[in-house]
């Protein structure tokens, strides 16, 4: 897709001065399939997650927005995520602004610049986002050619300590309010309204807009009072946007698919929003009420086209509680038949012990999982009541048998600690569950049961029963640290304990007030940045962004009191304070409170107007949608659903067909390591929908051999693959029906029938050829030095053992040509074959460096026979009229220009 010139020129001084020295340059080239690109759309507005593409990526809400907008005729939507520190050095060096995946446009380029709060760890990362898109950072010092900046998601719950650099929050469900953001920005820019007109407008009349500089906070004696707002038509308080049901037109049928590997890459299917079992730690079950469940229609037509249109091989049911949804049954059912036709595994990444059963068990063991994760959250049924956690330790204990007779071993146990009445004995509770585990292996044979124990510092959230509590001191967590790894003594046990300084920081983020606006904007000045990653956040510089502005830590971890106002009591994401506090009273007397999805049983949480917003539950609305089934349903239970790999990866090798494909590899996709080419090749098959044939066992891999790896950053004009198929296709249809699923800068040059063979690819391939387009002086002479040399040693590492090798016995030959050289390498007896970049820094003196900004362009690979050069998309044909060189007819080759003589 070619660039608006301006961004042009901008992309190729980030091609030639960033992307050759970073470490992952798949995160910023875009390309990805299913892309969409608006380059004239009249409102445009650029999605920003405050993280690496990896996590961005993995987020689902974007997903959604992304195709939302991007439906909308005059709008389009783009995506910025945080360069990593390497990109981010070199883009400040070269003056190169943040920019847009998909145009490549500057953030300051767009008219509305939005940001997904979902982790108060992040917020550093944004105000670095609007520097390095050259915003400013402060919303007063934003002018009329600026763009807007708003931000949503959960964290925004509480939006004080973010209001000096967001122009507008959005609140709650985005799927609605973001469209009617945009049109009014559309409406009022049209007719010539000021930046604070629209958003006058928008607070005044979009339910769910939050404008911070017109509410104006009132502090007495250095304490928070309470806020009011400056103009009469604003709300206060400020409600969420709920949207009563989610439709299918909210979810893209095509979502971007990533070149590279992300965090969660797979197919995220929401099957419900919110949560009502009411655990009172936390801040999603709260604000995300009431439950919202999807249609199991919808459900499974989204997941045939999305699996059609991507590729994927993975997917997750996603939502807070996915064992919650009415319809799992049915849904699993009918789910099943599109993952045993189209080999897809799937996964549950919410799982209640009480909901584990021997069908799920058997669903997501069958489906490739490896591990499985239990939140008990706390060690004592006692202090399981007070944080009203809904499951029970024999539940838990059954699950766990149920998992080891599956051939589960590992389990891996999230808890939390410093939670509400904590004692030690509950502590205890954390290893007694974890040795119980492994003895319930014991018991059934099984030694290698491994349990790994997530355990995280209590952290009060907003907007829940527990947002009055005290945090413990870091002192005494780390003293409690201190105490569960004294204890811990079975080695099968992993213990793993967050770090407390991480949840203090969370606590002052998320439970603070606008002076922490100033904390944030100084932290960051001193070098805060990607606080969410434990080896980058550095404790010290918020510890002194506290002081400087006069503020204590102490006052954002205490104990609040029961009628102080809070800093987000102006915000009402839909759970009434007074519930929330009766919730707490609960909570001390050790009271749980049901979770109110049956009909009759509703806590007055507030969250329900029962009109338009009310529970969504599909057993108890489609009530006939078992009776639309054309399969067969199949329940969840003991008997059950499960995939049959060995019906599906036990291919008869005698019944597969092999294949050899030669193909290119150029422009963005150089960027493409080999590891993210395996995958990005079994989605374009799967895309083709042509069956590649897989590997058996627990594991199973599409029978894919690739020729040696291609160095990052590198192009090349001749890469090969082999396959192996379930079925026999001409090759031309294989060519053809892959075309039309490549990304930008792949291109299959040819595919041919093979010969089956028990040496991979790789292993037959040794000699490589790579151009070098290098024009400096006395080329020549280099050339001939390097030439007339018999040894030229270089360190070579592996595995921590570093030795010399004499890279001169590995140069075949090389050919000087107009715009630089030819040099082909051989491997050794052995099959090494030196780092073509470290040859290439030899024969011209130059540096690693040096080197990296050299445009190398593989031009060949060949198999050795004899002493002559085949081309592999030559060899082992089942065409024997083109393998003519097995009958020793080398000069037939030499004639069609395929072979090259080896001088
Ligand atoms: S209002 Fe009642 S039914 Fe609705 S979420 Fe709250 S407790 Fe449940």
């Amino acid at each position: 897709m070619p660039l608006e010139d301006r961004f042009a020129n901008m992309w190729k001084e980030f091609e030639e001065k960033v992307l050759p020295f970073v470490s992952k340059p798949g995160r910023y080239i875009g390309n990805e399939f299913n892309i969409l690109v608006k380059e004239d759309a009249e409102v445009k507005i650029a999605l920003c997650f405050p993280d690496v593409y990896e996590i961005g990526m993995s987020y689902i809400g974007f997903k959604i927005l992304y195709n939302i907008v991007n439906k909308i005729e005059w709008a389009c939507a783009e995506r910025v995520y945080a360069p990593w520190t390497d990109a981010e050095e070199l883009m400040r060096r070269e003056g190169i602004p943040l920019f847009s995946l998909e145009t490549k446009r500057p953030l300051r380029d767009f008219d509305i610049v939005g940001f997904t709060l979902q982790y108060e760890l992040h917020y550093s990362n944004i105000l670095n986002m609007l520097e390095l898109g050259q915003i400013p950072i402060f919303s007063s010092d934003r002018g009329e050619s600026d763009p807007i900046v708003i931000a949503g998601g959960p964290v925004a719950c509480n939006p004080e300590p973010m209001s000096a650099f967001i122009d507008a929050f959005l609140l709650g469900d985005g799927e609605n309010l973001l469209p009617q953001f945009l049109e009014l920005y559309r409406e009022m820019r049209k007719n010539g309204a000021s930046r604070d007109e629209i958003l006058l407008t928008a607070g005044k009349k979009l339910q769910g807009v939050y404008v911070p500089k017109f509410y104006e906070p009132i502090y007495e004696e250095g304490k928070y009072k309470g806020i009011r707002k400056l103009f009469d038509e604003l709300p206060l308080p400020v409600k969420r946007n709920v949207i009563p049901e989610l439709k299918p037109e909210h979810y893209p049928d095509r979502p971007i698919v990533p070149l590279i590997e992300v965090v969660h890459d797979r197919f995220q299917l929401e099957i419900m929003r919110g949560c009502t079992q009411g655990c009172r730690f936390c801040n999603a079950g709260m604000i995300y009420r009431p439950v919202r469940e999807r249609a199991v229609d919808d459900l499974i037509n989204e997941t045939r086209r999305v699996i059609e249109n991507t590729g994927y091989e993975e997917m997750s049911f996603v939502s807070l509680s996915t064992s919650d949804y009415s319809l799992l049954p049915e849904l699993m059912g009918r789910n099943y038949e599109i993952v045993k036709e189209k080999k897809v595994s799937p996964s549950f990444p919410s799982l209640r012990p009480q909901t584990y059963t021997v069908g799920i068990a058997k669903f997501t063991r069958e489906g490739g999982a490896s591990g499985l994760t239990f939140a008990p959250e706390a060690g004592t049924e006692r202090l399981r009541r007070v944080i009203n956690k809904q499951s029970s330790e024999d539940d838990f204990y059954r699950a766990v048998e149920i998992a080891i007779d599956y051939g589960w071993r590992l389990v891996k146990l999230y808890f939390m600690m410093g939670l509400p009445t904590e004692t030690y004995e509950d502590l205890d509770g954390i290893l007694r569950i974890a040795n119980n585990v492994i003895e319930i292996a014991r018991r059934k044979k099984v030694y290698n049961m491994e349990v790994h124990v997530s355990v995280s510092p209590f952290s009060p959230k907003a907007h829940t029963p527990f947002q009055w509590e005290r945090q413990n001191s870091i002192e005494e967590l780390i003293d409690k640290t201190r105490y569960l790894k004294s204890k811990n003594r079975c080695r099968n046990i992993k213990l793993d304990i967050r770090d407390p300084r991480v949840t203090t920081l969370e606590t002052i983020l998320g439970r603070g007030d606008r002076r922490i606006s100033r904390v944030i904007y100084s932290a960051w000045k001193n070098g805060a940045k990607f606080d969410a990653w434990t080896d980058k956040m550095n404790f010290d510089i918020w510890v002194k962004a506290m002081e400087e502005n006069g503020l204590k830590i102490e006052d954002y971890t205490r104990e609040f009191e029961k009628d102080e106002v809070f800093p987000w009591d102006h915000i009402f994401m839909g759970v009434l304070k007074k519930f929330l506090w009766r919730d707490r009273q609960k909570a001390y007397q050790e009271a749980m409170i049901p979770d109110c999805r049956p009909e009759d049983i509703c806590h007055a949480c507030g969250a329900c107007d029962f009109k338009t917003i009310k529970m969504l539950i599909r057993s108890q609305v489609d009530k006939n949608s078992s009776s639309d089934l054309k399969g067969e349903s199949i329940a969840l239970g003991e008997d059950v659903i499960w995939i049959d790999k060995t019906e599906i990866n036990t291919a008869n090798p005698s019944t597969t067909f092999s294949y050899r494909m030669k193909y290119a590899k150029e422009g963005y996709l150089r960027y493409i390591s080999h590891l993210d080419l395996i995958r990005l090749f079994n989605r374009i098959f799967r895309k083709s929908g042509i069956k590649v044939a897989y590997t058996k066992g627990f594991h199973p891999h599409p029978k894919f051999s690739f020729s040696p790896p291609l160095p990052l950053g590198y192009e090349s004009k001749c890469e090969y693959l082999d396959f192996e198929l379930e079925e026999e296709i001409e090759p031309l249809e294989i060519k053809m029906r892959l075309i039309q699923n490549l990304p930008d800068g792949m291109s299959i040059l040819d595919v041919r029938r093979i010969e089956k063979s028990k040496k991979s690819l790789d292993s037959q391939i040794n000699v490589f050829e790579y151009k070098v387009y290098f024009n400096g002086g006395n080329l020549s002479d280099l050339i001939s030095k390097f030439l007339s040399k018999r040894e030229i040693l270089v360190e070579r590492s592996k595995n921590g053992d570093v030795k010399l090798i004499n890279i001169r016995e590995f140069v075949r030959d090389i050919f000087i040509e107009d715009d630089g050289f030819v040099v082909r390498l051989e491997r050794g007896s052995m099959g090494e074959v030196p780092k073509v970049d470290l040859v290439i820094g030899k024969i011209l003196g130059l540096d690693e460096i040096q080197v990296k900004k050299i445009k190398v362009v593989r031009t060949g690979q060949f198999i050795l026979v004899d002493g002559f050069l085949i081309d592999p998309i030559e060899y082992n044909v089942i065409n024997k009229s083109r393998v003519s060189y097995e009958e020793g007819d080398l000069h037939q080759h030499q004639e069609e220009g395929n072979t090259y003589s080896s001088t």
